[in-house]
């Protein structure tokens, strides 16, 4: 689904715009110039879905380069094998999530107890992929038209990454699930989940230079989107933690 100029949201589920499987988190597609670069994976599991709306919007899984994961999390990450197959890409993924994604590690992504808790069944299957390239923070990565900047974005989990892109002249933040439209937070009872982080992480990104938030969940905002983090941050100058969407 074309967004804007170069940008396309090409999975949403349940917690977003129902494009694809009701477990994918939004994943955003940004073109470098020839070649698309994808922000997330969904869960994995219905790629014929997904290659129904790549094809929908003239994305060729052959063009998709470079694909970069935010977290862990099941409903980002999950996706990531099938989507290396299909398109051959290099998959980027921080220096804590790398290890759980490359092994499978359903413990340390906390799919055990979201099974548990009914918010996955039972018989979903998470399917370890191989990690290409460790990102760095703050080191931009050029890929074409894009430079890619990783920033360390923890709270949500212990290992949330943020990527800052610049095309064109525009500064696009994927926010994965550190921040929502209207200030929100995303905070849940799962051992590496942690408020004071949330809220440090509210502050890092307040003092980042962006005009369009893309998150991993729900709305998006394509113009004067550093307003959502300035509205989570006045919740935090108060010593409060801004509203969760969960
Ligand atoms: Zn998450």
């Amino acid at each position: 689904m074309r967004l804007d100029d170069g940008v396309h949201l090409v999975m949403s589920g349940g917690g977003g715009f129902d494009l694809t499987d009701a477990f994918d988190c939004n994943v955003f597609a940004i073109d470098a110039g020839g070649e698309w670069v994808l922000f997330d994976a969904g869960a994995g599991r219905d790629m014929a879905a997904v290659e129904a709306v790549l094809a929908g919007d003239g994305i060729a899984p052959a063009t998709i380069s470079h694909v970069f994961l935010t977290h862990g999390h099941a409903d980002h990450s999950g996706g990531a094998a099938a989507l290396r197959e299909l398109t051959h890409a290099i998959v980027h993924a921080g220096p804590l999530t790398a290890p759980m994604v490359a092994k499978g590690d359903e413990a340390a992504i906390n799919l055990g107890r979201a099974k548990k808790a009914g918010i996955y069944p039972a018989a979903y299957r998470y399917r370890a992929c191989a990690i290409d390239d460790v990102v760095e923070e703050g080191k931009p990565l050029a890929i074409r038209d894009l430079a890619v900047t990783m920033i360390a974005t923890p709270g949500h989990s212990a290992d949330h990454v943020s990527y800052v892109v610049e095309r064109a002249g525009r500064r696009f933040l994927i926010a994965g699930d550190a921040l929502f439209y209207g200030g929100k937070v995303a905070i849940q009872d799962i051992g590496d989940c942690n408020i004071g982080d949330v809220c440090a992480t509210v502050r890092k990104l307040a003092a980042v230079d962006f005009d369009a938030l893309l998150p991993g969940h729900l709305n998006f905002t394509l113009k004067n989107a550093h307003r959502h983090a300035e509205a989570a941050l006045a919740h935090v100058e108060r010593f409060a933690c801004p509203p969760s969407i969960i």
